[in-house]
C-alpha cells in the first residue's frame, strides 16, 4: 500500500491536484486526502486552493458541486458509478412539477441533489444549515423542501414551520432503528448519542444531539464526554476516533454503510490522475443557475 500512496503523491504532484474526501470514504482513502470533510465544506475548500485539478472522492452531486463552484479547475471522480440514492431520488421535472403545484412556494433542497435541480431552487441548505434557512423565510406563504423527508422532518420541528416535503431518503440512514439506539444505550449508559438529520425521526428523537457530520466533529472535540454512540454511515467513526484519541465512539448500526461511498480506493484514484479521466464538468447553463440557489444560502450567512 506505501507504493501506492507514494505514486499517488507524486502524481499529485504533477498535475498540481488537491485530493478531498468525504468522512463517508475508506480509511486509507481518508488518510491520503488533502481535506476531509461534508460535502460543501470539501467543494468550498477545495474552490480556495490553488490546484488546477480536484480529485473528489466521495459522490456525484458532490462533485458537481465542486465544478459549480469551481468551474476553472479540473473535476475528476476515482468512480463516477458512485451516486447517491437520496439525490437520485428526485429530477429536475419532478420539481419542476412540484413548483407549479405551488406557485408561491419558495423552493429549498438539500445539497444532496443533481446539478439540474439546484438550477430549479431558490434556496440551497446542507444538513447544518437546515433550520437557519428555513427560519430565515419569514415572508414565505409557503416552503418546498426536497428531496429528504426526514431532513424535512427536522427542519419542521425546529422552525414550527410546515414543509411540503417530497418523498425522498437515505438508504444508509433508514438502515439505523430506533432499537439499535436503546441497545447501544443500554450498552453504554454514559455515551452521548449524535444522530444525523438524514437518520429516521423515530431515531433522532431518542438523540441527545442532531447533528451534520461537520457539526458532529466539532462537537466531539468540544465535549467534556469521554463516549459516543454515532448514528450516521460507519465512515465517519474512523475520522472521530483519529482526531480524538481519548474518547470512545460506538458506531449505532454497523450496517449503516454507504456502498456508493465505499466505491472509490487507491487504486481508482491512481488511475483517475494517471489518465485525468472521469471528469465532472457542469455545463454553464446549468452551472450558474445552480450557484445562484448555493448563493442564496450563503447570503444567510
Ligand atoms: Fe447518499 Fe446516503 Fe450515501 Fe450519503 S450515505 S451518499 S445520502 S446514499
Amino acid at each position: 500500500m506505501q507504493k501506492l500512496v507514494e505514486e499517488i503523491q507524486k502524481l499529485k504532484k504533477e498535475r498540481n491536484a488537491v485530493i478531498v474526501a468525504h468522512n463517508y470514504q475508506l480509511p486509507e482513502v481518508q488518510d491520503i486526502a488533502d481535506f476531509r470533510g461534508d460535502s460543501l465544506e470539501l467543494s468550498r475548500m477545495a474552490a480556495k486552493s490553488h490546484a488546477k485539478v480536484i480529485v473528489f472522492c466521495g459522490v456525484y452531486f458532490m462533485a458537481e458541486t465542486a465544478s459549480i463552484l469551481s468551474p476553472d479547475k479540473t473535476v475528476i471522480m476515482p468512480d463516477t458509478a458512485a451516486g447517491c440514492p437520496l439525490a437520485n431520488m428526485i429530477t429536475a421535472e419532478d420539481l419542476r412539477e412540484l413548483k407549479s403545484r405551488h406557485p408561491k412556494a419558495v423552493s429549498v433542497g438539500y445539497v444532496n441533489t443533481s446539478a439540474e435541480v439546484k438550477a430549479e431552487l431558490d434556496y440551497c441548505c446542507t444538513s447544518s444549515n437546515a433550520v437557519k434557512v428555513i427560519s430565515s423565510l419569514k415572508d414565505a406563504e409557503e416552503i418546498i423542501f426536497i428531496p429528504d423527508k426526514y431532513l424535512a422532518d427536522y427542519a419542521s420541528k425546529k422552525t414550527g414551520r410546515r414543509l411540503i416535503s417530497w418523498d425522498g431518503y437515505c438508504p444508509t440512514h433508514v438502515k439505523i432503528l430506533p432499537e439499535d439506539i436503546i441497545r447501544s444505550i443500554r450498552l453504554h449508559p454514559k455515551a452521548k448519542v449524535i444522530a444525523h438529520p438524514e437518520c429516521a425521526s423515530e431515531v433522532a428523537s431518542l438523540a441527545d444531539e442532531v447533528l451534520s457530520t461537520g457539526k458532529t466533529c466539532e462537537f466531539v472535540k468540544k465535549s467534556e464526554a469521554k463516549e459516543f454512540i454515532i448514528a450516521t454511515e460507519v465512515g465517519l467513526v474512523y475520522r472521530l476516533h483519529k482526531d480524538n484519541p481519548d474518547k470512545k465512539f460506538y458506531p449505532a448500526s454497523e450496517l449503516a454503510v454507504c456502498p456508493n461511498m465505499k466505491r472509490t480506493n487507491l487504486e481508482k484514484i491512481l488511475w483517475a490522475l494517471e489518465e485525468m479521466k472521469n471528469e465532472v464538468r457542469v455545463s454553464d447553463e446549468i452551472r450558474k443557475k445552480a450557484k445562484k440557489s448555493i448563493d442564496a444560502m450563503m447570503s444567510i450567512g
